[in-house]
């Protein structure tokens, strides 16, 4: 079984010292257990932040410790009247390695939906999936008419906020780092609009995209690219704060928005939030999402990168954007 191990906590970007892949032997299965062979691994953002000993909304993972990440994988043995060898799981946090021990319970069974591919399961139909649709939803909520703004528009999160703001009838203007991303969000998922925030000013870019100003706000980046959007958010608008992916690999704290006085004199609210708060209401999101991803009405990518000894390098393209779609590792074969 290998495993990836923290072997120290990262300054600045992930470095080759900071996480170490080991073998070690599978425990034994105990009465009600099961054990799982990962297929695939979520590699995300937030993977810095657990590497990390900031504060945070999950424990750190502590150095020696394997290295915290989504899989999805196919019970290979068990000793649990529950589940059958050969059936997929879903346990949500796992580990970077090849095989997970759990008990039965923690292991739920896969969705799995006819002709929809299990990458989908890690993505879409997952927690970005869900991601998406309860910042959106819960937070943004968005009127036909308004103008939403999501920034990574391009990656896995954003590319569905954007999509689901459309089909409520939204103008909808996405911030990604390259014409060929750009292109793909208005040709192909029908964004009003695209800014590439490394060719263009994004402030005068959303003033031309954005004439009646922006109501609401999918924050994914924070920055300069947040303190552009805020600047131009309406009287009560709505700012669902997801993700800052451009202050992760800086130590320290990170300063909020420049203009932090606009937020009261637009009456604008933030709300950060963490899917996992969300679980609990799944369903309410999978209801709308389900018939979308089976119809294609709803597009998504994943990036799947091969082999679970290419995740500590793979993780990186996460950073640089060098990624077309929501970052997985095939650790074996579906
Ligand atoms: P993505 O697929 O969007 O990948 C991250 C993208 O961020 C890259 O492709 C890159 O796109 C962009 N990016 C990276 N660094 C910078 C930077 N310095 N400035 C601007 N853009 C940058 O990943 P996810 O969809 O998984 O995550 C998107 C965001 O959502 C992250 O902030 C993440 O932390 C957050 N998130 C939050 C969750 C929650 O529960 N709150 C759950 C899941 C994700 P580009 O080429 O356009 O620069």
């Amino acid at each position: 079984n290998r495993q990836w191990i923290l072997r120290r906590r990262p300054t600045g970007e992930i470095g080759p010292e900071d996480l170490e892949l080991v073998e070690t032997q599978t425990p034994e299965l105990k009465d009600g257990e099961v054990l799982v062979r990962t297929t695939y691994l979520s590699l995300d953002p937030t993977n810095r932040i657990w590497m990390s000993d900031q504060d945070q909304y999950l424990p750190p993972v502590e150095i020696g410790d394997v290295m915290r990440g989504g899989v999805i994988g196919v019970v290979e043995q068990s000793r649990s009247p529950d589940l059958q060898v050969g059936q997929i799981v879903n346990p949500g946090l796992g580990g970077w390695q090849d095989y997970t021990v759990l008990p039965a319970a923690m292991a739920r069974p896969s969705l799995q939906i006819p002709g929809v591919p299990m990458t989908a399961y890690m993505s879409v139909l997952g927690a970005t999936g869900l991601t998406a649709w309860f910042g959106l939803m819960d937070i943004g909520k968005p009127q036909p008419g308004e103008t939403v703004v999501v920034s990574a528009a391009a990656g896995a999160v954003g590319s569905i906020v954007g999509q689901l703001a459309k089909l409520k009838g939204c103008r909808v203007v996405g911030i990604a780092g390259s014409p060929e991303k750009c292109r793909w969000l208005t040709e192909e998922l029908g964004f009003d609009a695209a800014i590439d925030y490394r060719n263009e000013d994004v402030g005068a870019a959303l003033d031309r995209h954005c004439p009646n100003g922006i109501d609401v706000n999918f924050e994914n980046v924070g920055g300069e690219i947040m303190d552009a959007v805020i600047g131009r958010m309406n009287n009560f608008s709505r700012m669902a704060l997801c993700g800052m992916i451009s202050t992760y690999n800086i130590d320290g704290q990170i300063p909020g928005p420049k203009d932090f006085a606009r937020v009261l004199m637009r009456r604008i609210l933030i709300k950060g939030f963490i899917v996992i708060d969300y679980l609990p209401r799944a369903a309410e999101a999978m209801a709308e999402l389900i018939p979308l991803v089976a119809s294609g009405q709803l597009k998504w990518k994943a990036h799947t990168v091969d082999g679970l000894e290419n995740a500590a390098e793979a993780v990186k393209l996460l950073f640089t954007g060098a990624h077309d779609g929501k970052l997985l590792v095939r650790v074996s074969p579906e």
